[in-house]
Order: C-alpha cells, then sequence, then structure tokens
C-alpha cells in the first residue's frame, strides 16, 4: 500500500508549553492534529477554569493564520483544587478533563496530589458529570525502582482509587507497561489508556545501550522489550480502549544535554508519519485511523473530525529535520533510528 486516508487525527495527550516554546511548537501539532488534549503542567500550572480560559487564548493566538486546531483543556488536580470550579469549567466547555499527577512524578508536577483521599471529593463530583480523569500512573517513592513504577502505581493507587470513586472514567495516560496494558484489558467499563508513538519504537536500550541518549529520556521511562511488545499489540488491535496522546513534550537541547537532563521526546513533527510504519511492520494500517482517529473522541464522547487525512509512502525515505529552532533554543525530534517512508501530503495551517 502507497497511500493511505483516514479520518483526520487528533493528539489525546500534548505538551504546548508557553510563550516562545509554544510559539515554537504548536504549528506542527496544528498542521496534522485536529484538537489535542492539552497538558496543564506550566509553571505555575494550569489549576483553575479561568487558568485554562487564559492559556487556551494565549494558545489560539499563537495559531499560524486560519488555524483550525482546537486545544482541549485540562486542569491540574492538586490538593486545594475546587470542586464547584471544576464541574463549572466542564459544563461550560471550557476544559475537558483533570490530571493527576503524583507529586513529583514528572516536568513540573511539584505541586501535584500526595495524599488521594484530599481529592475524593473532586473525583466524586466528577464521577457524577462524567469527566475524565487522565492520570501519570507512576509512584514516586525513592524506594521503588523507576522501572517498576507504573506496576506498583496500579496496584497500590489506581485500583484502590477505581474502587473507592466507582463511575470515575480514568484515562491511563502514556502506558509503558505489559502491566498497564493488562489492566486496561480487563477493566471493560469507564477505563481507556493512551500509548505515545516514541513507546511503540524504542525500549530502554534506546535510552542507556552503548553510550547514554538523553533525547530518548522521557516519563515513564521506556522498558524492556516484552513491554514495548505488549503495547504494540494493543495500539493496533483497534480495541477502543487505546488511542494515540504522543506526550510530545519539547524540551530545548541544553535542558536535555546536561548533567540531570529533563524527560520529555519531542515528536510532533513526525508522528504520523512513525505511526504509518509501526502500523505497516504489524500489517495493521487498516487500524491506523481507529487508534489516531475514533477511539479517541468516542472515549471523550465527540464526534470524529469530518476533515481527512492522506498519508504517502515515498520510494525513498523522507528526510525529517534533526531539530527545530524555537524562541527559547533548539529541540531535538524523535529519531526513530529507521528510514521513514510515510508522510503527511496534506499538512493543513
Ligand atoms: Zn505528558
Amino acid at each position: 500500500m502507497n497511500s493511505l486516508t483516514i479520518t483526520r487525527p487528533d493528539d489525546w495527550h500534548l505538551h504546548l508549553r508557553d510563550g516562545a516554546m509554544l510559539a515554537g511548537v504548536l504549528p506542527y501539532s496544528a498542521a496534522h492534529f485536529s484538537r489535542a488534549i492539552i497538558m496543564p503542567n506550566l509553571v505555575p500550572p494550569v489549576v483553575t477554569t479561568a487558568d485554562a480560559a487564559a492559556y487556551r487564548n494565549r494558545i489560539e493566538m499563537a495559531l499560524p493564520p486560519g488555524s483550525t486546531f482546537q486545544p482541549l483543556m485540562t486542569l491540574y488536580l492538586t490538593e486545594a483544587t475546587d470542586a464547584d470550579d471544576v464541574a463549572r469549567g466542564f459544563q461550560e466547555g471550557v476544559v475537558r478533563a483533570v490530571k493527576l499527577y503524583p507529586a513529583g512524578a514528572t516536568t513540573n508536577s511539584q505541586s501535584g496530589v500526595r495524599d488521594i483521599e484530599k481529592v475524593v471529593p473532586v473525583l466524586e463530583r466528577m464521577a457524577e458529570i462524567g469527566m475524565p480523569l487522565c492520570i501519570h500512573g507512576e509512584v514516586t517513592d525513592a524506594d521503588i525502582d523507576i522501572f517498576d513504577r507504573e506496576a506498583v502505581f496500579i496496584e497500590r493507587v489506581l485500583e484502590p482509587l477505581r474502587r473507592r470513586v466507582p463511575g470515575l472514567r480514568v484515562v491511563m495516560e502514556h502506558v509503558t507497561t505489559k502491566n498497564g496494558v493488562d489492566y486496561v484489558l480487563a477493566n471493560p467499563k469507564g477505563l481507556a489508556a493512551t500509548i505515545t508513538t516514541h513507546h511503540l519504537i524504542i525500549n530502554r536500550n534506546a535510552i542507556l545501550a552503548g553510550g547514554i541518549r538523553p533525547h530518548y529520556y522521557c516519563l515513564p521511562v521506556a522498558k524492556r522489550e516484552t513491554h514495548r511488545l505488549a503495547l504494540r499489540a494493543a495500539a493496533t488491535s483497534g480495541d477502543a480502549r487505546f488511542f494515540l496522546g504522543t506526550d510530545s513534550a519539547p524540551h530545548t537541547d541544553a535542558s536535555k544535554q546536561t548533567a540531570c537532563g529533563c524527560a520529555g521526546i519531542f515528536s510532533a513533527i513526525n508522528t504520523m508519519a512513525c505511526l504509518a510504519h509501526v502500523f505497516e511492520e504489524e500489517e495493521a494500517l487498516d487500524r491506523l485511523e481507529a487508534f489516531t482517529s475514533l477511539n479517541g473522541p468516542a472515549f471523550y464522547g465527540l464526534p470524529p473530525n469530518e476533515a481527512r487525512m492522506h498519508l504517502k509512502r515515498a520510494a525513498d525515505p523522507i528526510a525529517f529535520p534533526p531539530r527545530i529552532e524555537t524562541g527559547e533554543g533548539p529541540v531535538t525530534v524523535f529519531d526513530p533510528m529507521f528510514p521513514i517512508h510515510w508522510f503527511v501530503a496534506d499538512e493543513a495551517g
């Protein structure tokens, strides 16, 4: 197959940052995706509906002229979050979901939740009104090995939380383990998972074997090969509980190539090309559309996009830029370490 037409995709987990970085990276997401769930981990975080409306406005101001890209806003859950404000934001259509970061789990998560009991009233309200909770599913305890933090989170936090607040709709963001996939598969109702592009492509060797490669470091960290294979099977299965969240998360090269580098991989620019490659390898190109364009809207109760996307396969590999320039400095583009032949033939905006 040399070309493919699908419903235009959405990105159900995206970091756009703010200011000069926002201006630098937004056009790449807007060129391919119609909508994206925007992560709220700014400094300071997006906590209230008013914060989300102001951030949405800044994103819209940074869009290329004529772009119809729609940012879907989230709130950063803190132990002081006001349930009334959350409900109002959801009912007014300003906010689509709330994001739970365990304190200290990833970039700018210092304000995250330490004691789940403190946020139960907010979660109960969300369950009542059908508002999804997006979860960064890793424990942050220093005594838990970084490669085990997702599996331990499921057992110690997620399962008790779902029992405590039945009816809460939950998205396990960026699952990275077979444990995460199996947990979703075992729970037919109200639970879904996003999967990133890079976790379908790299395992932990990419970060650590033959030299340390900071541009493959992200959180949750890539795991061993058995987990990558489980993620591939889930993403390419067509199962409606799995959908794309790129977790494209730009950091400048200066902040990644240092003694304590930041976690995050920037993949907005070549995600669709990489995914077409992965789905082709798995002989599942006919299920790419479900993963990128249909399952996500269905979970969030939104219609799929009316616009279409045309992907083409070139005879020669496509040369993506190794890095992009932003007002904050250069940002390295995800390198899948295989030649990419697919490309998006009709970029928007
Ligand atoms: Zn993220």
